[in-house]
């Protein structure tokens, strides 16, 4: 038993021995490159990410290898020879369970989930011309290992490559995107479960532009409650009361919070968030559908768990207008009630930010994180008109219902960190309907007809949004 075991070691450190070597030449001659040619675009930055503890992880230090070196290309990257069975793990380190991807010609995600935080950091490199070496973007995890079946993904979407993970050392995760054209990137990561995310943009590429048909087809890996079918055009005369397509909005994603294991708050009646969210959800999508004649895809349209990196994915996969998220909110004081409808930004209140913790199922201090890098992720975001967009929803959400139910308090717009909202291109709000932990507006959750008042509110504000767009 022991010989077995000793032997299994060897041929593990053999392993060891003949695949870092080759990972690290690789790396040596791209690194070389890099210094040689200070090609790096201003914009395309290296950079290192504060982990929770507010500890900043090293650069990576070029190595110092003579130049002029022919990098080394061949060497295709073996994960499995130095999985987790052949070295433990140390203590405190990460598993890298899961890289998935979501893509559309213009914009890529890449999330890459690890069972702890660990630090990371990230560099790019130039293409290498002479060796057909693509630029590329490569992330280090610090302190990780890769589970087994962890692979590397053929992407070819016009933007990306390649995205290759392996065991670039003992501790070292390493995942490599090989980049095919984009413009820019961001590298950020998300809590609870802790997930790298890189979401890179690039040129829409005439010839890699789907027709929304195709577009909608099966997500790769999204377990998206099935795509809603595209609108096929009616000819007008069969409709009773023809309706186009609005304005410049054709697209509008629906996305109920929460779902599967996540039941999101919970009333003193056991009424759960997840379940009244998608019931308004559908109603909204129909609404949609049949008063505004636009596409709607919905996140989710059964009882699912959908991460929330994975709803903004969708969104911008699909290449939605708008983006709206259904929640219902909760307080520890009873009393509280009330609509209130939310954009992407700084918190400007405490309960802000504690919202915020809640929906993105983490902690306060992970938002206060997130916060310091907020600005660098909204680059792409469309502020004004999404807050132009909650301003019409709320009002209209405000009205409908209050017209038809006593006490409802208009608690206005707000702003906060959502998970679900970071990296949305497009205008995107979160709609919280009503407190669950109040025991009138749970009643009036589960009630079909506030259910269609909220809805109909909440399409009637997109209606008025779209209007001003002209
Ligand atoms: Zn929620």
């Amino acid at each position: 038993m022991r010989r077995n075991c000793t032997l299994f070691i060897m041929i593990c450190l053999a392993c060891l021995m003949v695949v870092l070597p080759a990972l690290g030449a690789r790396s040596s001659g791209d690194e070389d490159v890099n210094k040689k040619h200070h090609v790096v675009k201003k914009k395309h930055k290296s950079g290192s990410v504060k982990n929770a503890t507010g500890k900043k992880g090293a650069r990576v230090k070029a190595a110092r290898k003579p130049s002029g070196r022919k990098p080394m290309v061949a060497e295709k990257h073996k994960p499995a020879s130095v999985s987790p069975k052949g070295v433990p793990a140390a203590a405190g380190t990460g598993i890298v369970s899961d890289m998935r991807y979501w893509s559309n010609p213009d914009y890529t995600r890449i999330a890459v989930s690890v069972d702890r935080e660990v630090q990371f950091e990230y560099h790019q490199l130039p293409a290498i011309k002479e060796a057909s070496v693509p630029p590329r973007l490569y992330i280090d995890l610090k302190g990780a290992r890769m589970a087994p079946g962890v692979k590397d993904i053929h992407i070819g979407d016009g933007l990306l490559k390649t995205a290759r993970i392996a065991q670039y050392r003992a501790d070292t995760v390493r995942v490599v995107l090989d980049m095919e054209s984009i413009k820019d990137y961001k590298i950020f990561a998300f809590s609870d479960p802790f997930r790298i995310i890189i979401d890179v943009k690039g040129d829409r590429r005439e010839e890699l532009t789907k027709p929304p048909e195709t577009v909608l087809a099966p997500l790769v890996s999204a377990p998206v409650a099935k795509p809603e079918p595209v609108a096929k055009p009616e000819p007008v005369l069969q409709k009773k009361h023809p309706k186009q397509a609005i304005g410049k909005v054709r697209r509008i994603v629906v996305d109920p919070g929460h779902g599967g294991h996540d039941p999101g708050a919970i009333g003193a009646g056991g009424t759960r968030e997840k379940d009244v969210v998608l019931q308004i959800g559908l109603k909204l999508a129909r609404l949609l559908r049949d008063e505004l004649g636009v596409d709607v895809v919905m996140t989710r349209s059964t009882d699912e768990f959908i991460e929330l990196q994975e709803r903004t994915a969708i969104a911008n996969k699909v290449g939605a207008d708008l983006f709206v998220s259904i929640h219902a909110n909760a307080a520890l004081n009873r009393n509280v009630s009330g609509i209130e409808t939310y954009y992407l930004n700084l918190a400007k209140t405490a309960k802000a930010a504690q919202l915020a913790a809640k929906e993105n199922g983490t902690t306060l201090e992970k938002v206060s994180l997130l916060q310091a890098v907020l600005f660098d992720l909204m680059a792409n975001y469309k502020l004004n008109d999404s807050a132009h967009l909650a301003d019409d929803v709320q009002k209209a959400v405000y009205r409908k219902v209050g017209s038809q139910y006593a006490g409802v308090k208009n608690l206005g717009v707000k702003q906060g960190p959502f998970y679900v909202l970071v990296g949305a291109t497009m205008p995107s709000i979160l709609v919280e309907t009503a407190f669950l932990s109040n025991e009138k507006e749970e009643g009036r959750l589960t009630d079909e007809q506030y259910q269609n008042a909220t809805a109909a509110g909440i399409m009637e504000g997109i209606k008025l949004y779209v209007s001003r767009l002209k």
